[in-house]
């Protein structure tokens, strides 16, 4: 092998192979210009300890949050929550699977929407504000996009609402896919009638409003738009983030069962399950709507067992 390699490198090939490994390598080699000059010149600069880092800040004044209870005090709050519960903005008691709503924000009923059951349409302000982002996030992108259904978001009040389990504290909303065909709410979605494009910059565009927990999607649909999102070179690490690979991870979206017609989006909203919290001390009432607005669910539970 190694006489082999070097007869290559005989009289007719030497020459224009020594040239070119010379050509390959001039633009690698450090050139001396004025800006290498200055830096030899640079003061030098401690060499960084390896192991844990440790990184100084500068000294902050820490302010909380601004919440519509900042600065009153307890007596102040509890005026508010006896008389005037709606300036507290909106609430979101308990969880999502047993609580309730309160001053609750209708989502509009502005263009690129349809809403499905406009008894059903009430989220915290989070919920509604990052919604109608990203949907004019994707219109704006794609200009000829058609409605998006919106399905149960939760009812004015919050509660049991069939037949969900969740959707309870303004925090859940049924979203249908974008489809490259006509189609009704409640379509399959399938490899010929999912718009990928534009339901992937929905799916990418919630994710960027920060107010996504997770979503509920049928594995099929997310093999379609992770194979989307791949071949429109997204990052393979950060899709391989979102989407859940075993039952048990914890990636943005994740499989359960009937979400093949819709998705269903989980937001955060600090300030609104915020305001919740710290209501809690002082309002008998606010937890006593709370096991009201449950109570249907009981009953219809007993119902069930009944039959
Ligand atoms: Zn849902």
């Amino acid at each position: 092998m190694r006489s082999e390699a070097l007869s290559f490198l005989g009289k007719g090939h030497f020459v224009p192979l020594l040239l070119g490994v010379l050509v390959l390598f001039s633009g690698s080699f450090p050139r001396e210009s004025p800006a290498s000059v200055r830096e030899v010149h640079r003061p030098a600069v401690a060499p960084v300890p390896r192991g844990p880092s440790r990184v100084l800040l500068e000294e902050q004044t820490l302010r909380p949050a601004q919440g519509p209870l900042a600065n009153l005090s307890p007596k102040e709050i509890q005026a508010l929550v006896a008389t005037n519960l709606s300036s507290l903005g909106p609430i979101s008691v308990g969880r999502p699977n047993r609580g309730r709503l309160i001053n609750g924000v209708s989502l509009p009923q502005v263009g690129g929407l349809e809403i499905m059951n406009s008894e059903r349409n009430f989220g915290t302000r989070a919920t509604v504000d990052s919604l109608l982002a990203a949907v004019a996030e994707v219109r704006a992108k794609y200009p000829n996009t058609p409605v998006l259904r919106v399905g149960d978001i939760s009812r004015a009040p919050g509660g049991y609402m069939r037949p969900h389990r969740s959707h309870q504290s303004g925090l859940d909303v049924d979203l249908g896919y974008y489809y490259a065909v006509d189609a009704r709410w409640y379509t399959k979605a399938n490899a010929e009638n999912l718009d990928r494009e534009r339901t992937w910059a929905l799916v990418e565009a919630l994710i960027a409003q920060g107010s996504v927990e997770y979503m509920f999607m049928d594995r099929s649909a997310q093999t379609l738009l992770r194979e989307h999102a791949l071949a429109s070179g997204e990052s393979p690490e950060w899709v391989d983030g979102l989407f859940q690979k075993a039952p048990r991870t914890e990636a943005i979206i994740r499989h359960t069962w009937g979400h093949l017609t819709h998705f269903h989006v989980r937001f955060s909203d600090p300030e609104a399950q915020g305001t919740a919290r710290k209501l809690a001390p002082y309002s008998r009432g606010l937890a006593l709507a709370t096991a009201k607005a449950a109570a249907p669910k009981r009953r219809a539970q007993a119902k069930l067992r009944r039959r």
